[in-house]
């Protein structure tokens, strides 16, 4: 099954240009839901959990990976075409006590060690991992551009870093609220913050994201298999929830800034049950699994009222 994914993702891959927007709008609703995310507040060496949680989200594809890691003597941001293999073969050394991690399917520029996740602002103070994609990215950049900021990639996510830095105030959680309000699309989010770093700031918005308890550490990911090793006790976030996560504190707020008070989702299956959703086989998992695929490949082109599809950027007319 995953053998099949990956050959079917890099022959469309192979045969895409990127500058042609039809045909990657294409390529999105057959990765939408892709990629992973982990994350990491703790004690221990950080750069191991975030490697073996991105190992175990290998099964949701991907063309490169990275990771942000700070907590130690230094901050190290680490990135790599290719095989979860080659990321870690490139972490020597790397050891920190919070950290970010990624699995990127390219959707906004090619797989390169550029592109790939986390994204940092110019001066350093924020790192960023997304799944989705960020719709109004191209107006965001360019006034960014205007207002002096630079950019690396070819990303729509860089655009979050270069917003968080531009608005700081030096209240993170507020400047993230700010940030968030100015972004359309579908995400997974977590943001690191230079000023504040025994801290993830993580929220989702049609794309999965698990919040696993632990004991005087806790974690990020998109799916339960990545943290199974070191807890069953989680959250599961519902969109448009906003997560502070520190060593000993996970705080949960709703779109308005309310708390809340989520229920423990206690994972009772095994750690191979768990990669399968706890459903007996993975093509059960994906059958159940298509709804959800098909709602959130397109949730974001249908009008409210549910009438119409939405593509602006394709530039259709009626007929
Ligand atoms: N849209 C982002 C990118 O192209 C994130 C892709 C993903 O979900 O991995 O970098």
């Amino acid at each position: 099954r995953v053998l099949f994914r990956s050959v079917f993702a890099d022959s469309i891959k192979e045969k895409l240009d990127y500058t042609n927007f039809k045909e990657k709008s294409q390529l999105v609703c057959v990765v939408y839901t892709m990629c992973g995310i982990v994350g990491v507040v703790g004690n221990t060496n950080a750069t191991d959990i975030l490697i073996q949680g991105l190992e175990k989200l290998e099964y949701r594809g991907y063309d490169s990976a990275g990771l942000f890691v700070l907590g130690g003597a230094e901050n190290h941001l680490v990135k790599a075409v290719g095989r979860i293999a080659e990321l870690s073969a490139k972490t020597a050394g790397v050891e920190g006590t919070t950290g970010i991690g990624h699995t990127r399917w390219a959707t906004h520029g090619r797989p390169s060690d550029m592109n790939a996740h986390p994204h940092s602002s110019e001066d350093g103070k924020f790192a960023v991992v997304h799944n989705g994609i960020i719709e109004n990215y191209m107006p965001l950049k360019e006034e960014l551009i205007e207002k002096g900021y630079h950019f690396k990639s070819e990303t729509d996510t860089e655009v979050v870093a270069h917003l968080l830095a531009d608005m700081y105030d030096g209240d993170f959680v507020g400047t993230v609220r700010r940030m968030l309000a100015r972004v359309d699309g579908a995400y997974a989010l977590e943001i690191i913050c230079a000023d504040e770093p025994d801290k993830i700031i993580c929220t989702k918005k049609e794309n999965p994201l698990v919040i696993g308890l632990g004991k005087g550490e806790n974690f990020v990911a998109s799916d339960i298999p990545a943290i199974i090793n070191y807890t069953r006790d989680t959250y599961i976030l519902s969109d448009g929830e906003l997560a502070i996560v520190t060593r000993d504190n996970v705080s949960v707020f709703d779109r308005e800034g309310n708390p809340v008070d989520k229920e423990v989702f206690h994972v009772s299956w095994n750690a191979e049950a768990a990669e399968k959703g706890g459903y007996e086989h993975f093509m059960l998992k994906e059958i159940h699994d298509q709804p959800k695929a098909v709602r959130d490949t397109f949730g974001t082109h249908i009008s409210e009222d549910g009438k119409t599809a939405i593509f602006d950027e394709l530039n259709w007319t009626a007929d």
